[in-house]
């Protein structure tokens, strides 16, 4: 026997059980940041790797063991997306985007990311992102965190927090920089391997660290808050300001770096303790130097990325009831007329009733077994075709939720009737 074919660990399937939830949560997603002005973009899943590499830093844990990257037939270096603002910047600067105007986009895809899998974390998964291009001001950061907000409760979740940081300005960062090398070079004795790295290449990462080893030594360390731009100060109150002018609760967490290296002021996490080690559902924050950086004219940015997998596995583990059902029929029918009158059934009443979910039986069983097939499906009508209805031209109707009685109608008595159930 020939050895059994399977995914990649870490590379999921969507099963046909859990695509209504999916569904559901994309669906909401996309009418909700349409709603707020964002158009919808797509970019390609391969570029070429210099473009995360340049976005992204070199230093980042992305870049430098987590990128599924291959030199192509011609010698190009190319690598599978392992997020989507690199591309999308990538974009902005080719087709000249942002002197058009303030750009407000948003993307969803897969990405992909050599990581250890586990729950939460794996090989290939699914970011929505919100982009804006060309605006500066803290308004549109508490944008970003109004809509965010605003979809944790359209979806009925609960537990999620917001923390939030200030990463300065780049010169600031510069010098913050020095102190935190300065610091942590009195204690390189507490620091383990992958820290020793990062000091000279990326100190601030450091901050980011999860070993529990060096907790004290980080939370003792110079806060970059302490050491802030005057501007960024002020960016970073405006921003407060909104959200407390908005009701939305935040705490300022100052070890909030983020693991990419193209931000600065505002940097902002979603995080719940209902997920274990893999407790950030949503991330992002402010990069206004990327585009110049990329080859673009220099434009302010911000941004943020929602994990999918995670955002649904919360929705699971809180239990939350999706309410996306459509009016279910599942049209029944017995012997070889009633089978074709029961195509030409289907496709009148999808022409006559929107929003409905249509299930022609195709087991070809006895009522009997076709009601279970109804059942199974959620219908809430069965329409059920057999030969007294074809004679007549008509078409018996059988409530499956409610002790309704079964109706014999027409076909446009019918139709009337689903349309009122709706
Ligand atoms: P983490 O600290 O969990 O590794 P990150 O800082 O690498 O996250 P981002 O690059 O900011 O994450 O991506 C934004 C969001 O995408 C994360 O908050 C998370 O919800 C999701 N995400 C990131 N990596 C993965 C992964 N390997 N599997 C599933 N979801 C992921
Ligand atoms: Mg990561």
């Amino acid at each position: 026997m020939s050895k059994k074919i399977q995914a990649i660990r870490g590379m999921n399937d969507l099963l046909p059980k859990d695509s209504d939830l999916w569904t559901f949560v994309e669906r909401t997603i996309a009418d909700l940041f349409n709603a707020y002005g964002y158009k919808n973009i797509r970019t390609p899943v391969v570029e070429k790797t210099d473009t995360f590499c340049r976005a992204i830093g070199k230093a980042t844990d992305i870049v430098e063991k987590e990128m599924y990257s291959w030199k192509d037939s011609n010698g190009d270096l190319l690598s599978l997306r392992p997020e989507g603002t690199a591309g999308c910047v990538r974009m902005m600067i080719e087709h000249n985007l942002p002197r058009e105007g303030i750009q407000k986009v948003f993307y969803q895809g897969a990405m992909f990311r050599r990581e250890r899998p586990q729950k939460g974390r794996y090989r290939q998964f699914h970011q929505v992102g919100l982009e804006v291009f060309g605006a500066s001001d803290a308004k549109i950061d508490s944008e970003l965190i109004m809509i965010t907000h605003s979809l944790w409760k359209k979806l009925g979740l609960k537990n999620i927090t917001l923390e939030i940081n200030t990463l300065g300005s780049a010169a600031a960062r510069a010098s913050y920089r020095q102190i935190l090398i300065d610091y942590f070079s009195m204690h390189k004795d507490q620091l383990d391997e992958d820290s020793l790295r990062r000091l000279e290449i990326n100190p601030l990462r450091i901050l980011d660290s999860k070993n529990n080893d060096m907790q004290a030594l980080i939370n003792n360390a110079p806060k970059l808050i302490e050491h802030l731009d005057g501007a960024s100060a002020e960016h970073f109150e405006q921003f407060k300001s909104y959200l407390n002018c908005l009701n939305i609760d935040f705490v300022i967490n100052t070890r909030l770096v983020r693991g990419l290296d193209y931000y600065n002021r505002t940097v902002f996490e979603w995080t719940t303790t209902d997920l274990g080690a893999q407790n950030t559902i949503c991330a992002g924050g402010r990069y206004d130097d990327l585009v110049e950086k990329m080859g673009g004219k220099s434009t302010d940015a911000v941004g943020l990325a929602i994990g999918l997998e995670r955002l649904i596995l919360l929705l699971e583990e809180q239990n939350v009831q999706i309410s996306n059902h459509k009016l279910t029929v599942y049209i029944m029918a017995m012997g070889n007329e009633a089978q074709f009158k029961s195509m030409q059934i289907a496709n009148a009443i999808h022409d006559a009733v929107s929003n409905i979910s249509i299930y022609n039986d195709i087991s070809l069983g006895s009522f009997k077994s076709q009601f279970k097939k109804a059942d199974k499906a959620g219908a809430d009508f069965a329409l059920i075709i057999g030969e007294q209805e074809l004679n007549n031209n008509q078409v018996s109707i059988k409530p499956l939720k409610s002790q309704d009685e079964q109706q014999t109608l027409s076909l446009d008595e019918a139709i009337k009737y689903l349309k009122e159930c709706r």
